[in-house]
């Protein structure tokens, strides 16, 4: 098979690669060309089962050969089936079900307004955001978000936005005031550089946001659904469950699917009319949905999944002895791990391609590795040998 001629018609907007992948198998891509890379980027965390998932696949095709689309005008048994599991599996009550992170990011800013509107303080529309933040690319994510590289030339920001150091408390309790909607995080940052939020500050958001009668809001869209070694990043906290809760990537492990959950109390002003989809929770989005929870939630799946993190980890902090000049740290939860390099993390992620390696670059100079949640030791180790040989050839370059 030859590689297609790669197309100047699509926007610029990306800087792509020029590696042509033909099909994937587990943690391994392939190239037209029929070169074979290890894949530690999973698609940006959203391969949670790898390619080609004999399970994933059968679901997919099952449902296509049954019933694609409805549109949310029906009851839908394949979202109230979904949903059932996502709520038994976490604080939810409720879902509703979008085709992206920011949809469902959107979902959430929409659902925390609109229940104060309800509650009497129709006021209460800001939605305080913390620096390092990464909340999606519609106008209200980047509004959130709060990234300059992001907003510039696009018009006026969303208003309601405001935006906080990263772990300044009393920046935190002296913003809070009668306009106060929300408080919103990652309870681990992706694209800010994989910056972890210290337990006792997720359990002190929560105590602050019932303090002052206002919603707490999780983006877990990146690190939810088993990327950290539980269901949900926060689960790892007692204390400090969320009011609501947007999620997409891995929930789909390919196929576009995002959710966002919430409490039967946080949820309840959006009433029929406040807030729509056509495509959201599809039968082939649920379908896939569906099959990618019979494997993250089957007995011992997520304990597997710490199990190869600490391996990872450790792998990782070797390098970061063996390697000084170039690596500063190692930093992240389960199999969401980053690098701090001090040298140009844009740099080791390419070192890391001419090895054949996938990885990802993120903010604050950090080279993000997140394989497949399927990943085995052995690819770990196989991973390790090629960062070393990267690492090693970067170190007499420089
Ligand atoms: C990727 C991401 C989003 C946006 O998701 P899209 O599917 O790209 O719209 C939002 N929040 C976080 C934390 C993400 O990592």
């Amino acid at each position: 098979m030859v590689a297609p001629t790669p197309s100047s018609q699509l926007f610029s907007a990306f800087a792509r690669a020029p590696i042509h992948f033909e099909r994937g198998e587990g943690v391994r891509l392939f190239t037209y060309e029929g070169e074979e890379y290890l894949d530690f980027a999973a698609g940006i965390a959203v391969n949670s089962l790898g390619h080609s998932h004999p399970h994933l696949v059968d679901a997919l095709k099952g449902q296509a050969e049954k019933l694609w689309h409805v549109s949310n005008l029906y009851e839908s048994p394949q979202q109230e089936s979904l949903a059932r599991r996502l709520c038994e599996n976490s604080f939810a009550d409720r879902v509703f079900f979008t085709n992206s992170g920011s949809e469902s990011m959107e979902c959430a800013f929409k659902t925390a307004r609109r229940y104060h509107h309800e509650n009497g303080a129709p006021q209460r529309t800001d939605i305080i955001t913390f620096e390092g933040a990464f909340h999606g690319r519609t106008l209200a994510a980047i509004s959130a978000g709060g990234n300059e590289k992001y907003l510039t030339g696009f018009g006026p920001r969303v208003e309601g936005f405001p935006q906080l150091p990263f772990g300044d408390h009393d920046a935190l309790k002296a913003a809070i005031n009668e306009n106060t909607a929300a408080i919103l995080v990652e309870p681990v940052q992706g694209e800010g550089g994989i910056r972890p939020i210290p337990h006792q500050c997720l359990r002190g958001l929560r105590d602050l946001c019932d303090e002052h009668g206002i919603l707490l809001i999780y983006d877990e869209v990146q690190c939810g659904v088993g990327r950290t070694g539980r269901f949900f990043a926060h689960q790892w906290v007692e204390g400090a469950e969320p009011d609501i809760m947007a999620i997409a990537k891995g929930i789909g492990g390919g196929f576009p699917v995002g959710a966002c959950l919430a409490t039967e109390k946080a949820s309840a002003g959006m009433q029929p009319g406040s807030h729509g989809t056509t495509y959201g929770g599809n039968p082939l989005a649920m379908a896939v949905g569906n099959a990618v929870l019979d494997v993250i939630l089957e007995d011992g799946f997520l304990e597997e999944v710490q199990e190869k993190s600490s391996f990872l980890r450790q792998r990782l902090a070797e390098l970061a002895d063996s390697y000084p000049e170039i690596i500063d740290s190692v930093r992240g939860d389960g199999l969401m791990q980053g690098l701090k390099c001090k040298t140009s993390n844009l740099e080791v992620v390419g070192a890391f391609r001419t090895e054949n390696l996938l990885s990802v670059p993120a903010g604050d100079n950090v080279v993000r590795l997140m394989p497949p949640l399927t990943v085995s030791e052995d690819d770990i180790r196989d991973a390790f040998t090629r960062m070393d040989a990267a690492l090693s050839k970067l170190n007499k370059a420089g």
